[in-house]
């Protein structure tokens, strides 16, 4: 085995527990059933009907949307800036919005003036605890739990399934995998890369390979990501003779036997790379 196990590449730190993620797709499940009963989710529609005003305008770069509380009345700022109205960005921003709403320790920290606002950016990236609540809320809301789950049933993970359901559902296929990968359908993980360096990444919680064979952040050499980095090559099928030990430094399995599937969705416009490992 080549390249250095890094303790920073544990995710466990900032990882939703399990318990709170069914807390979480609960609640969204109920607000979406209550004021969206049809597809796709309107997350305008749902503040709404729950008594909160919001207006779009040009931010600059502040965030991409804010949840603002104001003797008793609260208030969503969305960012032109950031996303056009109805894009999927902008709609899974709205709906994160939402999240710090109907999570009721968000909203009470913004009633009791503990926390001023919420201004949040839609780039998966910060390790505060509460964003990532919001987030998954946001991806929860969009895709009801019982809903994603019918749609997902005994169906293969691979990108039909990911073009279908991100039209179906009209999310981005990031929110898509954020939903896909808590969902227990199969063990996945999702890394997010630029210039050949990670970015962020998710996994089930089913996912057995923790520790990515990663110098200083960057994509381990032997896979499709690294391919792409180095020569521009891009399969638009998933890809099935990957080892584990190409990406992972692992233990519990002996090299050379156990096989991971990789597909990857070259975001080129965000300068991205969406790179799924799953078995
Ligand atoms: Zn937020």
């Amino acid at each position: 085995m080549t390249g250095t196990s890094r303790k920073t590449n544990n995710p466990s730190l900032t990882q939703l527990k399990i318990p709170r993620k069914r807390v979480l797709s609960a609640l969204a499940r109920g607000v979406a059933d209550l004021y969206c009963p049809d597809l796709p989710i309107l997350p305008e529609q749902i503040a709404k009907a729950s008594g909160l005003t919001f207006n779009y305008g040009n931010y600059e770069d502040y965030f991409d949307g804010m949840l603002e509380h104001i003797a008793g009345d609260f208030h969503i700022y969305m960012n032109l800036d950031k996303s056009l109205q109805n894009s999927t960005r902008s709609r899974f921003t709205f709906a994160h919005e939402l999240g710090h709403y109907f999570i009721d320790e968000h909203r009470i920290a913004l009633e009791a003036g503990l926390t001023p606002s919420h201004p949040s950016y839609t780039n998966f990236q910060s390790e505060n605890i509460i964003e990532k609540e919001a987030d998954y809320f946001a991806s929860c809301l969009l895709m009801p739990e019982n809903r994603f789950k019918a749609d997902c049933n005994r169906k293969p993970f691979g990108p039909e399934l990911i073009n279908s359901l991100t039209q179906k559902y009209n999310v981005s296929a990031t929110a898509f995998l954020l939903r896909y990968v808590h969902s227990e359908q199969v063990p996945l993980m999702v890394i997010c890369s630029k210039k050949g360096k990670i970015s962020w990444r998710w996994e089930s919680d089913d996912f057995e390979f923790k520790y990515l064979k990663s110098v200083k952040g960057s994509i381990p050499g032997v896979s499709v990501t690294a391919e792409f980095y180095k020569n521009g090559t891009e399969y638009t099928v998933p890809q099935n003779d990957l080892y584990a030990e190409d990406w992972f430094n692992y233990t519990d399995h002996e090299p050379n036997t156990f096989r991971l599937k990789e597909f990857c969705i070259y975001a080129k416009k965000q300068g991205m790379v969406l790179t799924m490992l799953w078995y």
